[in-house]
């Protein structure tokens, strides 16, 4: 179980976490939601190590992630699949892939895991030597997916998966997240804007508002939070 004890990040003088404490259940579908400039994605950084802390713990199970290094953390099993799907333009789908394993070094396990992504991604098995510039965007966040599942990961955080996407990518992305989760066991951290996808998928939600957890519970638990409804689900959209 990943937890999260009294978090701080500052950027200069941005405080953009203050004091978050967050336990992340296993084997489910978390989603951060919050405003823009929250502190969602900054969280998924401070959980992968690629912001400074400056108060505050993060453990994994039994061991404190706080200060390791990235590629220690994604050792240890975690991998963030970050915003605006920074896939490698000027590589192969295939050399994507391949890229999301660099850390492991079973080569036969890689070549088998690769199938499997294919075999999530059909679209991808399809275009295995196409370059990534070259993909559409749907499919290019699905090369994301894929890579950061080439890690094997035990959680998967997923930075704004269903940006750009249209209903039909969006509707292809909940069944995956859905069978990462179901068929794989693999705990999923969502930040995400589109609160049908939220709806549909979440198990939990925690509710950031200005650097601090407002509210963490289930769906009904967060749509029926008060503090959640005067400062997030009430504006009106
Ligand atoms: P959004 O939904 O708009 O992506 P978010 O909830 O993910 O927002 P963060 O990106 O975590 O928010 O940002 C939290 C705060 O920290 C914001 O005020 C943002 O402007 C600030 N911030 C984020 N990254 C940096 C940075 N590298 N340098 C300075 N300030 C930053």
């Amino acid at each position: 179980m990943l937890a999260i004890r009294d978090l701080h990040v500052y950027y200069g003088g941005i405080h953009a976490l203050n004091g978050v404490s967050l336990d992340v259940p296993d084997g489910q579908i978390i989603s951060l939601i919050g405003a823009n400039g929250a502190g969602k994605s900054t969280t998924l950084k401070a959980i992968m190590g690629l912001v400074a802390k400056t108060e505050g713990h993060i453990y994994w199970d039994d061991t404190d992630i706080t200060s390791m290094k990235t590629k220690d953390i994604v050792g240890e099993g975690i991998i963030l699949c970050p915003e605006g799907r920074k896939i490698f333009p000027d590589l192969t789908v295939e050399e994507n892939l391949s890229a999301g394993a660099y850390l492991r070094k079973d080569k036969s396990e890689i070549a088998k895991d690769r199938e499997w992504v294919y075999s999530l991604f059909p679209r991808l098995k399809e275009r295995t030597w196409q370059l990534g510039a070259t993909l559409s965007g749907g499919e290019q966040q699905m090369l994301a997916v894929g890579r950061a599942l080439m890690s094997k990961p035990k959680l998967l955080m997923l930075d704004e998966p269903a940006a750009g996407m249209n209903k039909a990518e969006k509707q292809d992305l909940v069944k995956l997240i859905t069978k990462i989760r179901d068929e794989l066991g693999i705990t999923v951290m969502l930040v995400e804007h589109d609160m049908d996808v939220i709806m549909t998928i979440a198990d939990m939600i925690a509710v950031l508002n200005y650097g601090s957890l407002l509210a963490f519970g289930t769906k009904e638990e967060i749509q029926n939070d008060t503090a959640v409804i005067e400062a997030y689900l009430g504006n009106g959209d």
